[in-house]
């Protein structure tokens, strides 16, 4: 593809061949593994089905992509840390169903000699059974150069979406004929660990859009808080209020539209804002406001310092 100024660009299907590239630089030792590296990599696919669908299948988009290399000594405990590593950032986004799946060889089509693909399949299985998850396999599904862990989440009605994967990889290390150079002097293969926790950014943002039906927890939701004025009079009280949820970092909106309060409600509804602030006279008289929450129940006269707090715990504390 040639933009203006005549410069050329190209696609990119991965990102591994360039993260090959820096390790390969400089001469490396063993001092250095395990030598991780990590970007948000832009991709593009054009699959032969051709299908695309929402944000979970689309043409490009951005892997939360990494690269460790490390030797086969390290290689266990460093499957063992990431698998740890991606189910406790999982947990944190809420998603608590899992089990893995373990992808190994498919006999019609891959590079390098059984010997590795055995002990690679071993390591990871290994590693899948100390996290006490259930363990599927799939056999043949592994892409030709190494065989793969992923983690299967189920979302909030039963639907399961291949998340993380972990790949390890004997093959690509040989065909950049990457090395260090080891201890007692000698040059060595590193083993290559391919590792995306979210998967795709795209992908990860449409199973959480799913998972909560667009109810996120206060921390992920896009609009934390709303003010929602009675009368247009208690417009500036509720930019004071929204002024003091800012300072606490909260992202917060006053609705100061033309609408009618039954309106503005029933918008912030609609958008599942986790938090309505309502204030009239009495409420701005007792220095308060009055919550409305997302599932129509409320809590009238809370002083706004307590309304601060309140929300804020539970942004901090990632309720859910
Ligand atoms: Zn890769």
């Amino acid at each position: 593809m040639q933009l203006d100024g005549g410069q050329d660009y190209y696609l990119k299907p991965m990102n591994c061949p360039m993260h090959n590239l820096i390790f390969d630089a400089r001469g490396r030792s063993y001092r250095e593994l395990p030598l991780r590296m990590f970007e948000f990599g832009t991709v593009y696919r054009y699959e032969k089905s051709g299908v695309v669908h929402g944000l979970t299948r689309a043409r490009g988009f951005t892997q939360d992509d990494a690269h460790i290399y490390c030797t086969r000594e390290q290689m266990a405990d460093e499957l063992d840390s990431l698998l740890t590593f991606v189910l406790e950032l999982l947990r944190d986004y809420g998603l608590e169903d899992f089990y893995l799946e373990l992808s190994t060889k498919d006999p019609e089509k891959y590079v390098g000699d059984d010997a590795s693909w055995e002990e690679a399949t071993d390591t990871l299985r290994q590693a899948a059974e100390k996290q006490g998850l259930e363990l599927v396999l799939d056999p043949g599904g592994a892409a030709f150069y190494g065989p793969k862990i992923s983690v299967q989440a189920r979302d909030a009605i039963g639907r399961t979406w291949q998340m993380s994967t972990i790949q390890l990889d004997f093959n690509l290390p040989e065909r950049f004929d990457l090395e260090y150079t080891a201890a007692d002097g000698s040059r060595q293969r590193p083993v290559m660990i391919h590792r995306a926790l979210f998967g795709s950014i795209e992908r990860f943002f449409a199973v959480l859009l799913e998972h909560y039906a667009g109810a996120f927890p206060a921390w992920l939701a896009p609009v934390q808080a709303v003010g929602i004025p009675i009368a247009d009079e208690h417009v500036p009280y509720l930019q004071e209020v929204a002024a003091k949820l800012r300072a606490e970092g909260i992202r917060v909106e006053v609705d100061a539209s033309d609408d009618r309060m039954q309106k503005k409600i029933r918008n912030a509804q609609k958008q599942k804002v986790p938090f309505m602030l309502l204030a009239g006279d009495e409420d701005i008289s007792k220095e308060a406001v009055s919550f409305r929450y997302r599932d129509g129940s409320q809590n009238n006269g809370v002083p706004v310092d307590e309304a601060v707090a309140e929300i804020v715990a539970a942004v901090r504390e990632r309720r859910p």
